[in-house]
């Protein structure tokens, strides 16, 4: 009687474990999809401000400087109107893509918008920030992606702008996302496909 009761208490102890081991990792699911873009598998724009603030708090403490590039997909509207809304949707995720392996050990690639996504370099200043824009944008240059309905070729270009606290140490982290923001917003004006450094150094796509 008393084995039976001791087993049973076991065996609802151990179920008990289980059912709570389930419970964390879906828990732990969960914070991951509260931080994450669905479709790209990205950095949402929550944790990317967070890595931000956690960033710039170190530079603030004397620590390396940090760089945010913005990049915006040109012309997408384009995309989606001439090819259909699931051919953006794979042109979103080959970016996606792109962003997520170039980046690197601490820097942060997220998709903070439609078709906007951003890059955290811990370290880097504006010019070698500059450098990896450049990279990351004849990478997405040289891509093609296929329309799902149709099997044609879709190509796309991405402007970006570049800020870092190296240039100017004062800058808060709203202050340097808008430095970013604005120079992404030359770029565009000069003609789309290029990297822009707030500073305004421009470096044309040809
Ligand atoms: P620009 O070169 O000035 O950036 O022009 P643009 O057409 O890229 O910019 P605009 O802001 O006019 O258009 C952005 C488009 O992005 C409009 C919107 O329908 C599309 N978009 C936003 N989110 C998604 C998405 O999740 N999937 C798809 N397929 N399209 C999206
Ligand atoms: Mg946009
Ligand atoms: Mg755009």
């Amino acid at each position: 009687m008393l084995f039976g009761t001791m087993a049973a208490f076991a065996a609802f102890g151990y179920l008990l474990g289980r059912n709570e081991k389930q419970l964390l990792r879906a828990n732990r699911r969960l914070d991951e999809m509260a931080l994450t873009d669905a479709l790209t598998g990205l950095r949402n724009t929550r944790y990317f401000w967070s890595r931000l603030a956690e960033e710039h708090a170190g530079q603030e403490r004397g620590e390396a400087p940090l760089a945010i590039i913005l990049f915006d997909i040109d012309h997408f509207k384009a995309v989606n109107d001439r090819y259909g809304h699931p051919a953006g949707d794979e042109v979103l995720a080959m970016v996606g893509n792109v962003f997520e392996r170039s980046a690197r050990h601490r820097e942060t690639a997220a998709r903070v918008g439609g078709e906007e996504f951003a890059l955290l370099l811990p370290g880097q200043d504006g010019p070698r920030a500059v450098e990896a824009a450049e990279r990351i944008r004849k990478v997405i240059e040289g891509r093609t992606v296929f329309a799902p309905d149709s099997g044609e070729v879709i190509r796309v270009t991405v402007s970006a702008g570049v800020a870092s606290t190296a240039d100017e140490s004062e800058l808060s982290s709203e202050e340097l996302y808008a430095a970013a923001d604005r120079a992404l917003y030359a770029a565009k004006e000069a003609g789309r496909n290029r990297v822009v450094l707030a500073d305004g150094a421009s470096h044309p796509a040809r």
